[in-house]
């Protein structure tokens, strides 16, 4: 309890999902399908009225779901809490908008080909009990009943569901995403020592090097299924579309895709949890992730994992009180002889091995850039520790 890091108790809410894989009955991806169309529905029509009213009378407002269930009868067939929440969606896309026109668009007409299907509804408790509830093998939803569910984790004791996201993925799968509220305990703040801190670098074939010299090296299969997909792809261009075997290699396409997005979510999730138990500060370069990987032509499978990496490690460092810790992008810390100090004007992405002109020393090129990244996370994060005290 008092010892470093112990947790104390705080009011904090913290949130956190479980997503789940569905098996539906016909019948239930029955209703599913119809729940998706009435709230793409439903979005347009709000949105379709609010363009209207905003023309004639210069106000924003939405009309509430229930104006349309008369001359939209097939409403009243589906969860009516998920068109509040088509509702609570489209007054927020519109909040973030007014607030913020440069970095949030218009809100949008969604279409069957360009949005996801999916739905959201919130749990309500009543004295009956709540509306949406776990069972041993199931999830009990409003209108759908209990829908059958693989749980690769449950919910632990306090926790409180709060709403559910239904949606299909392009391959046809159904899954459940299930938001919980907790109490938080604040974390102890951890501060830092060079001997517990570690220094990533990103890298392309490696995923990352720490300044230890270990990298992460993510697994084979990755790669392979990476091959694999570049290899339908090249079919899918000879093929005419439209045909039988196209459709065929599309759905096989889109599997392999939804298979990869998941490995590599399944990856940055175990290694950020590995690297956040393992050490008390991490020290990583603020890269333009989206930069790099337009720089990269024939695409790796972890390219856009890292800048996902980088947030798991925030917030699973967060909880335990310790700090993540972003160098400048601009910090020339590959070019840099961490032994000396020398700045050097360049150092090439081919050159992996290079011996420092001014002392000597012999580096690889990812480790030494982490080695600086730590160095300069460390000098940053008691530089700004210093000015806070003075301050
Ligand atoms: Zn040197």
């Amino acid at each position: 309890m008092y010892g470093k890091g112990a947790a104390r108790k705080g009011g904090k809410t913290q949130y956190t999902t479980i997503k789940v894989r569905l098996e539906p009955t016909a019948e239930q991806a029955e209703l599913f399908e119809k729940t998706f169309g009435c709230c793409r529905y439903i979005w347009n029509q709000m949105l379709a009225d609010q363009q209207r009213f905003y023309a004639e009378t210069d106000a924003h407002f939405i009309p509430t779901p229930a104006k349309y269930k008369k001359e939209a009868p097939f409403l009243k067939e589906v969860d009516n809490q998920a068109l509040i929440q088509e509702h609570n969606k489209l007054s927020q896309a519109f909040r973030v908008f007014f607030k913020n026109p440069e970095s949030f668009g218009y809100p949008h007409f969604k279409r069957k080909k360009n949005d996801r299907d999916s739905f959201t509804a919130c749990n309500h408790v009543f004295e009956s009990g709540p509306t949406i509830y776990l069972t041993k093998n199931g999830i009990r939803m409003t209108k759908a009943g209990i829908v059958r569910a693989r749980f690769h984790r449950r919910p632990q004791n306090g926790w409180d569901l709060k709403r559910i996201t239904v949606e299909k993925t392009r391959a046809g799968k159904y899954y459940c995403c299930i938001l919980y509220a907790y109490a938080a305990e604040e974390p102890e703040p951890v501060v830092p020592a060079p001997e517990t801190t570690v220094g990533l670098n990103y890298s392309v074939s490696h995923f990352y090097a720490a300044d230890d010299g270990s990298t992460a090296d993510p697994p084979r299969w990755m790669k392979q299924s990476q091959e694999k997909l570049v290899r339908l792809q090249r079919r899918l261009s000879r093929m005419q579309p439209g045909s039988q075997n196209y459709r065929e290699a599309v759905r096989k396409y889109r599997l392999l895709h939804e298979h990869i997005a998941n490995q590599r979510l399944d990856f940055v999730h175990k290694e950020s949890r590995r690297i956040a138990n393992a050490w008390e500060a991490v020290c990583v370069r603020g890269d333009d992730l989206g930069d790099i990987a337009r720089k990269l032509v024939y695409g790796n499978a972890l390219e856009s994992g890292y800048g996902m990496f980088r947030e798991c490690l925030r917030y699973k460092l967060e909880r335990q009180g310790k700090p993540l810790i972003v160098v400048d992008r601009y910090a020339p810390t590959a070019r840099t002889c961490s032994a000396c100090g020398l700045v050097r004007d360049a150092v090439g992405l081919k050159e992996d091995l290079w011996t420092c002109p001014k002392c000597g020393a012999a580096h690889r090129r990812e480790v030494n850039a982490a080695k600086n990244i730590k160095a300069q996370g460390l000098a940053r994060y008691f530089g700004s520790q210093e000015r806070r005290v003075s301050a």
